[in-house]
């Protein structure tokens, strides 16, 4: 309903009004001020938005923490001896909380206004297609950005809310000792697999027979592999929860229809919701989708003329930090700059799952390429092998590559990796991929020797 009246209210007026500023609102922001336009970034929270305080930064510290775990067990393979390593989250969790604080501080203090951007903090509501309301004050624009991003779901469960989500994850002051993670999507895996690591019993309940799903099943075949090596993780599949209950210890009893477990702590981790939903797109003429995305063009335009959405709020695949940032600044870039078709491209983009070890992927499938090209014009070169590093580990990890081609030419439209470092290997396959690469320049290309990655151009 239309709770805000734009009567007897002084409007001020800004070229671009930004709404959240997360990775895309802050891109967008940055790069159009740049040329000239006299921007507003309004943010409810902590600028940086998800990925900085709640996602991939604070994620990728306790993801490394993780790896050092594991390479303690890497060290006594190649001849280290020590007593076993103690660790302490609480130190950890300080530093890191540090570190993040001060990239929101330069955020604040350094990025926007060296850019020219005039920040507020507080909820912003559209009062109509032009104009929004922030703390009682009212401002218009002919260019409105919307990147309100998203928030966790919870199950629809009795007992749900004794669970937590990602957003709280980070608060832990301690490691739980036993823990249930709930999903099977990035964020179930990645929090599974450094709770494992850093020493919690952990329980992955997956409502499927299998995690990442979605996926290249020759990737999750070895995921399977590892995660059945892990002896501080079970895999519990076609586990739906049906109810959580709080003990009189603190602990909770979780029931799904097959089993009973008993933990200390429960993470939902079943995907995410978006905020269209309290910033009074009722009054705009801006729908919105049944699941709470916003519907736009391949320029990120809505229906109504001079509103643009970009970053997770858009849903679909590539809810990443990189496509907010990049849909942004093209979204400024062809606004305000005269790039008159630059927009992004939703495809061929890379991303890394933070697992141990990490899985790289761009492009296609092997079963979307045969959807795309029909099954006789796909070629799929597969490898797997134990690196160097990893063999003289005491608990060894496989690497596994598969390479997806199309056609005569063998147009690679598929890179999928799993293995120790591949994580920092794909990128630069990336932009071979998005180049149009061939297999046969990778086979063209001189291989750099012992590493893992140069089995990726001396594939057969
Ligand atoms: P956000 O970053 O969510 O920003 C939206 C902002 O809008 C927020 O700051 C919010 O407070 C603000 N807002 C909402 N409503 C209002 C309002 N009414 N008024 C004003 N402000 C408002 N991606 C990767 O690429 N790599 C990773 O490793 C990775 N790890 C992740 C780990 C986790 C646990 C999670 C949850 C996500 C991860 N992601 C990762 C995804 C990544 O964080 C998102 O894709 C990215 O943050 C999306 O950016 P955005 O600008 O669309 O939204
Ligand atoms: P995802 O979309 O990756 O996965 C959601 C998972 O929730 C699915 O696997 C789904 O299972 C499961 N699920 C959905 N509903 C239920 C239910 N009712 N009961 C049980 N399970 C359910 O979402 P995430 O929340 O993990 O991550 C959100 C997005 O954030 C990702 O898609 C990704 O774009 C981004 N992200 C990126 C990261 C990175 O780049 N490293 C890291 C973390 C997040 P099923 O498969 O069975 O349908």
């Amino acid at each position: 309903m239309n709770d805000i009246k734009k009567v007897n209210v002084m409007v001020q007026k800004y070229d671009a009004i930004i709404i959240g500023g997360g990775s895309g609102g802050l891109s967008y922001a940055e790069r159009a001020a740049s040329y000239g336009v006299k921007c507003l970034l309004i943010e409810k929270d902590k600028l940086g938005g998800t990925c900085v305080n709640v996602g991939c930064v604070p994620k990728k510290v306790m993801w490394n923490a993780a790896n050092i775990a594991h390479t303690f067990d890497d060290a006594k393979g190649y001849g280290f001896s020590f007593e076993g390593p103690s660790f302490s989250w609480s130190t950890l969790k300080a530093k890191r909380d540090q570190y993040i604080h001060n990239i929101v501080n330069w955020y604040n203090e350094s990025y926007m206004p060296n850019a020219g951007v005039d920040v507020i903090h507080g909820a912003a509501k559209f009062v109509d297609n032009k104009t929004v309301e922030v703390n009682g004050e009212q401002y218009s624009a002919e260019t409105i950005v919307i990147s309100t991003g998203g928030y966790p779901l919870r199950l629809d469960v009795p007992g749900t809310e004794y669970g937590i989500t990602s957003d709280e994850f980070f608060d832990l002051e301690e490691a739980p000792k036993r823990v249930a993670v709930v999903g099977a999507g990035y964020i179930a895996v990645e929090l599974a697999q450094l709770l494992s690591a850093l020493g919690s019993k952990t329980e992955l309940l997956c409502r499927g027979d299998m995690v990442l799903r979605h996926f290249d099943s020759y990737i999750t075949e070895h995921l399977y592999e590892e995660l059945m090596k892990d002896e501080h993780l079970t895999l519990h599949p076609r586990s739906n929860v049906q109810e959580v209950i709080k003990n009189a210890d603190g602990s909770l009893t979780v029931r799904t229809e097959r089993e009973t477990l008993e933990v200390d702590l429960l993470v939902w981790a079943i995907g995410r919701g978006y905020n269209t939903h309290n910033i009074g797109l009722e009054n705009t003429d801006v729908p919105v989708n049944p699941d709470g995305t916003i519907t736009v063009d391949k320029y990120q335009a809505t229906n109504v003329e001079g509103v643009y959405a970009l970053g997770d709020i858009i849903g679909g695949k590539y809810q990443l930090t990189p496509v907010a940032i990049a849909a942004g600044r093209r979204l400024a870039d062809r606004l305000h700059n005269g790039m008159t078709d630059r927009h992004l491209e939703y495809h061929n983009i890379p991303s890394i799952v933070f697992s141990h070890p990490p899985i790289g992927t761009t492009g296609l499938t092997e079963k979307e390429a045969i959807a795309e090209y029909g099954q006789a014009a796909i070629t799929c070169y597969t490898t797997s092998f134990t690196a160097m590093y990893s063999s003289f580990s005491d608990k060894p990890v496989k690497t596994a590559m598969k390479m997806v081609c199309a056609g005569e030419e063998e147009k690679i439209v598929g890179i999928h990796l799993i293995g120790p470092s591949v994580d920092e290997m794909l990128q630069g396959f990336a932009v071979a991929v998005k180049m149009g690469a061939r297999k046969q320049d990778f086979d063209d290309t001189v291989a750099l020797h012992p590493t893992a990655a140069e089995e990726l151009v001396t594939m057969r």
